[in-house]
């Protein structure tokens, strides 16, 4: 019978080994990180893969296929690994190298390591609401602190959106609205204030934002979105687009983008008493055209002048848009991809309508039509 000091021994003997200053050299291997899960969080080099030990045997062909690659595996030490080395030329890998000394010595030496992300004491106390729900938690909240959102119109939609999505910690939010604040715009739009009128709604909304959380870095676009300009303005990576817009040229143009780029479009819209709310999520639910291939013709769509609205209603829908937001950044709960959300406020009452993606669409659809930006003219929705 062996010992475990024995087994290392024997183990060793039968596999190659490097040193930490010969595996840094290595610059073409894939490093493998062997350790338990809890020390791979605690930090590990830098561009490693992790699989645990325990798991090797059937993890290992999901991060290196093809048997002949380099590879450097290490654990704490240098034993764990050995013994998963010896493990990997019975499973056919030619190349294996276990790292000796482990990843003690790599720190020791001060070579690169990836240390964990976490919350600052002030951030865990800003965040403390979210951090105690499990589906979101401390990596929830470092997740939508590195997330992007980019909010279309800071008026009556973006308003309500722009505040709680900065009080929830989204670290990067984009505004676009070409707008001044206006008296009548403070019935609803609760960005702005009396200490703001007259000056641009995407600085006044910063002003806004900043004020409330510091952690927040506002990009503001003071220009109205079109085919001209929103190559540039997605270009800063957005990844999450809230439409607060109310004219159907931008609907179109943000609807195209967004399918080509792929990033998820939270739609709102509000009309007197009435709110809808969906998710455009392109390859995983109907877009924008699906439902609406072109816009009607401007003698059939309501002129702007008519639209009145409860001053609440953009804020109950805003609202749920930015909890759609918020779900689709930590990729949590179902999203309202292929239904509609249908809200009456005189009645109180919310129903849900399912749309379904065309396979005919002009954009999204298997024979697509339309393959770059259509400027339509311009009127308003309602
Ligand atoms: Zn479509």
């Amino acid at each position: 019978m062996l010992s475990y000091r024995e087994l290392l021994k024997r183990t060793k003997d039968e596999i190659a080994e490097v040193d930490t200053r010969a595996a840094r050299e290595m610059t073409d291997a894939l490093f493998v990180d062997v350790r338990e899960h809890d020390e791979w969080e605690e930090g590990h080099i830098t561009g490693a893969v992790h699989v645990p030990r325990g798991n090797l045997e059937s993890r290992i062909e999901g991060v290196a296929g093809d048997r002949s690659a380099s590879l450097v595996l290490y654990c704490a030490s240098g034993a764990r690994s050995a013994f998963a080395a010896k493990t990997l030329a019975e499973l056919g890998y030619t190349n294996v190298v276990s790292l000796a000394g482990g990843f003690a010595d790599w720190k020791r030496n001060g070579y690169e390591v990836q240390l964990p992300k976490m919350l600052t004491p002030d951030k865990r106390a800003r965040y403390s609401r979210h951090v105690a729900i499990p589906e979101i938690g401390e990596e929830g909240q470092l997740r939508l602190l590195d997330s992007r959102v980019l909010l279309l119109g800071a008026g009556g939609l973006g308003s309500p959106a722009s505040l709680y999505l900065a009080a929830a910690g989204v670290g990067h939010i984009g505004i676009i609205d070409a707008d001044i604040v206006d008296e009548s715009n403070l019935q609803r739009q609760i960005a702005h204030s009396l200490n703001t009128l007259g000056t641009p709604k995407v600085d006044s909304a910063k002003q806004t934002i900043e004020a409330l959380n510091p952690d927040v870095e506002v990009t503001t676009y003071r220009e109205r979105l079109t085919s001209e300009n929103i190559e540039r303005i997605l270009a800063d990576g957005w990844q999450i687009i809230v439409d607060g817009t109310d004219n159907f040229p931008t609907r179109y143009l943000v609807n195209d983008a967004s399918v080509w780029h792929g990033i998820p479009v939270v739609h709102g819209s509000i009309y007197r008493f009435e709110g809808q709310v969906t998710v455009f999520k392109p390859g995983d639910g109907p877009c924008y055209r699906c439902l609406y291939p072109a816009p009607p013709p401007p003698e059939l769509a309501p002129s702007c002048a008519e639209g009145g609205v409860l001053g609440v209603l953009p804020g109950i829908v805003g609202t749920l848009q930015t909890n759609e937001a918020l779900k689709l950044a930590l990729e949590i709960g179902d999203p309202l991809v292929g239904r509609l959300l249908l809200f009456d406020a005189l009645a109180t009452d919310f129903h849900e309508v399912r749309i379904k993606r065309n396979p005919d669409c002009p954009v999204c659809g298997e024979h697509p039509t339309i393959t770059e930006y259509v400027d339509y003219v311009e009127f308003c929705t309602r």
